[in-house]
């Protein structure tokens, strides 16, 4: 714009998983304004969040000072149902502190809990939020200061079945084809996933396809606008995943449609899948999922015979006690077609968070170090042990639910756990079935939660450790498509708030842990320097000089000239034997279905203008103004049965929790299923969720639950 500013910063936006390139405009330490930036991802392209998303760094809420719970204070879960989080005032819960004093409580704490109750009595959770730098280094911290795998992120709410699925079909967990490789596709197959409002700028990549005359094929439960783009809707039921996509899988095969030089060269069991495949036929599956047969076999038809065939997905399909075979099924559809490994084609899981895929590739997980080595893999145990000059533990840590639990198991467990560290995640709003997750939170002896904001988690906290936004440091994320891209420091952080970094790296020396990472902004150049050793697997050729001069680079890249790889499993997939691994599903129902008492579906999500728990989105005055309310969306003949017009406030209920909710028309929701985004703190959707978990990728099931719903 034609605005005067002191400087222009360029950095990625800190929202969704697109990773649009963007420049902030900066007048008087102050972001005016921002840009859509000519990223590979984004095209100079930006959505609403982007744009006008960026003075929550302003907000005068920020944390800027470190807080200590005053003693005699409880802990109070139940009070978080009514607190109002833009009102309330924490100086009766919290004293303010020194860094100094802070960060020895909080590292003397976490010690004392070690060293009496072991190892596995610590946990962590980083933040799909933060940079790789910060992922790395926590886990780092968790792994050998903690002692134990206990470190987790929201992925394990997010993708974590997916990864599950990819990584015993096709070796690896990220995606086979980049988003605006739509363009050569014939077909885009787009299953659980409202990408106009949770990826707005990859939705423009598709529909842009769809002016070129692909062919859009939208499967989910509740039609959302992406639909108005499509060939074909299939409005399947809600939890008929399996069903359906066994069905196409059948037609394929039924129909003589199989690849079958691919499947001969490429897969592995693929008998095993076509005889567990043999009692789905689209006929015998129509009344189940609710997709007429004639239409299923139309759809797999044209999938098998495009030229291109892509499929994206969403926590519609992963969300479930049955995500994993969800994309089970998916990797089987597009190896049967021969639909993977060549442009247009492939495996998308859409990353929600602009950092999940980053924070789990940098070892955010318990079950892995950096770059999915497997931490009861004995070589990778030993090369990490090598390479930290620390002992490490050999089993898996605990997930993010399963640590909840933990942190309420009985003291004679010898894995309870006692003490967490939380970096920029709020559990207290994002887990399923929060008042059991408060509950768990409240429990902990000592909890140190460091954030920008005093989010529903750090209400439940010890010490509360004031952090940096994103335009406020330097860092490397890597976005949906495997680009890893850096952002730089636009703005001084408010206070005494401190890089998330700099803190991390405070508490591991205070906990006994010999680190030194010189140089500017934390260190932050020698900390990727260093997971590029961890990692030289996949990022070997993305030096920190070539970030800086690129901004953003693809992975897998392995030398300073590869230009990255847009598209992989051209020759051979990443699985031992180089071929995927089919693996059969069946339909597994989900784990609470509705009845008389609770006749309705809840299904979860999000909207386009508020960001996950909301404690940036809602603090954004543009976004807040355009979706200032929590609102249940049915459709207009259930509201007619229910006797409701639009805006009128019901109760929603399951059996763990409840909220009071405004009502929206939306015909795009199934009958018999109310839709609820989880960004709204007054409504909490998580209060009424299962934390039921899918047995592969340990995910809860969030896209489906039983609810009442009556007047008032
Ligand atoms: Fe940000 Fe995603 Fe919107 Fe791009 S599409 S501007 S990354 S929220």
């Amino acid at each position: 714009g034609s605005q005067r500013v002191d400087k222009k910063v360029d950095s990625v936006c800190p929202f969704c998983g697109v990773g649009c390139l963007v420049t902030y405009n900066v007048k008087d330490n102050k972001i005016v304004s921002v840009d859509g930036r000519d990223g590979p991802a984004n095209h100079s392209r930006l959505c609403v969040k982007g744009r006008f998303g960026f003075d929550y760094a302003h907000s005068p809420q920020r944390l800027t000072v470190p807080l200590i719970r005053k003693s005699g204070v409880a802990k109070d879960p139940e009070a978080l149902q009514h607190l109002n989080r833009d009102s309330a005032d924490w100086s009766e819960v919290f004293r303010e502190a020194s860094w100094e004093e802070a960060l020895a409580l909080s590292a003397g704490s976490l010690k004392y809990l070690r060293d009496t109750h072991g190892k596995k009595s610590l946990a962590g959770f980083g933040s799909a939020k933060g940079s790789n730098e910060e992922a790395y280094l926590f886990q780092k911290l968790v792994r050998t200061g903690f002692g134990s795998n206990n470190v987790d992120h929201c992925t394990r709410l997010c993708h974590a079945s997916s990864v599950a699925a990819l990584l015993e079909g096709v070796g690896s967990g990220a995606v086979s084809n980049q988003v605006n490789d739509v363009a050569h596709s014939d077909l885009i197959f787009i299953i659980g996933s409202n990408p106009t409002a949770n990826h707005p700028v990859a939705a423009t990549w598709m529909k842009n396809a769809a002016k070129r005359g692909a062919k859009i094929v939208l499967a989910d439960p509740r039609i959302t606008d992406i639909g108005k783009y499509a060939w074909r809707t299939l409005q399947f039921k809600a939890d008929t995943d399996v069903a359906m996509l066994n069905a196409l899988i059948y037609t394929v095969i039924d129909e003589g449609l199989t690849d079958r030089d691919f499947i001969e060269k490429r897969a592995s069991n693929f008998e095993a899948l076509r005889e567990n495949v043999k009692g789905y036929s689209p006929e015998a599956m129509a009344p189940i999922c609710g997709i007429p047969a004639q239409t299923l076999r139309e759809v797999a038809r044209e999938f098998a015979r495009a030229r291109g065939a892509m499929i994206l997905w969403g926590m519609g399909v992963s969300q479930h006690v049955h995500g994993t075979d969800n994309a089970r099924c998916l990797i089987a559809l597009s190896t049967v077609t021969g639909q993977i490994g060549k442009p247009g084609s492939g495996l998308h899981p859409l990353r929600g968070q602009n950092n999940v895929q980053g924070a789990s590739d940098a070892g955010l997980i318990p079950m892995m170090y950096p770059n999915y080595q497997r931490v009861t893999d004995k070589a990778a145990h030993a090369w990490f042990e090598d390479f930290w000059k620390m002992p490490l533990d050999d089993q898996p840590g605990y997930t993010v639910v399963e640590i909840m639990h933990k942190a309420l198991a009985p003291d004679s467990d010898p894995h309870k756990v006692r003490g967490m560290y939380i970096m920029g995640e709020n559990p207290a709003m994002s887990d399923p079935d929060l008042n059991h997750a408060r509950h768990a939170l409240a429990s902990l002896e000592h909890l140190v939660v460091q954030d920008i904001f005093m989010t529903e988690t750090a209400w439940l906290a010890d010490v509360v450790l004031p952090a940096t936004a994103w335009p406020e440091k330097t860092g490397t994320v890597s976005n949906t498509d495997r680009m890893v891209q850096l952002g730089q420091q636009a703005i001084d952080p408010p206070g005494e708030a401190r890089p998330d970094l700099w803190i991390i790296q405070q508490l591991a020396t205070r906990m006994g842990l010999d680190w030194n990472y010189p140089g500017e902004h934390a260190g932050v150049a020698a900390v990727y320097e260093e997971m590029r050793q961890a990692m030289h697997a996949v990022i070997s050729g993305i030096s920190w000089e070539r970030l800086q001069r690129e901004s953003s680079v693809t992975y897998p890249c392995l030398s300073a000239d590869d230009p990255g790889a847009p598209t992989v499993f051209m020759d051979r997939f990443d699985t031992d034997d180089g071929r995927v691994k089919l693996v059969p599903a069946d339909i597994i129902p989900a784990n609470e279905r509705p009845d008389a008492d609770y006749p309705f579906v809840l299904i979860t999500g999000r909207q386009l203008e508020h960001w996950h728990t909301g404690s940036m989105t809602r603090r954004a005055t543009v976004l807040d103004a355009i979706e200032p309310m929590a609102t249940a969306s049915l459709c207009g003949a259930d509201l007619q049965a229910l006797g409701l017009a639009a805006g009128d406030v019901v109760t929603v209920q399951s059996r763990r929790g409840e909220v009071a909710i405004h009502v929206r028309r939306d015909d795009g929701t199934p009958q018999g299923a109310v839709f609820i985004p989880f960004a709204y703190y007054e409504a909490a959707a998580n209060l009424m969720t299962n934390a039921a978990l899918d047995p592969f990728g340990k995910i809860p099931e969030f896209k489906y639950c039983a609810v009442a719903i009556r007047r008032g």
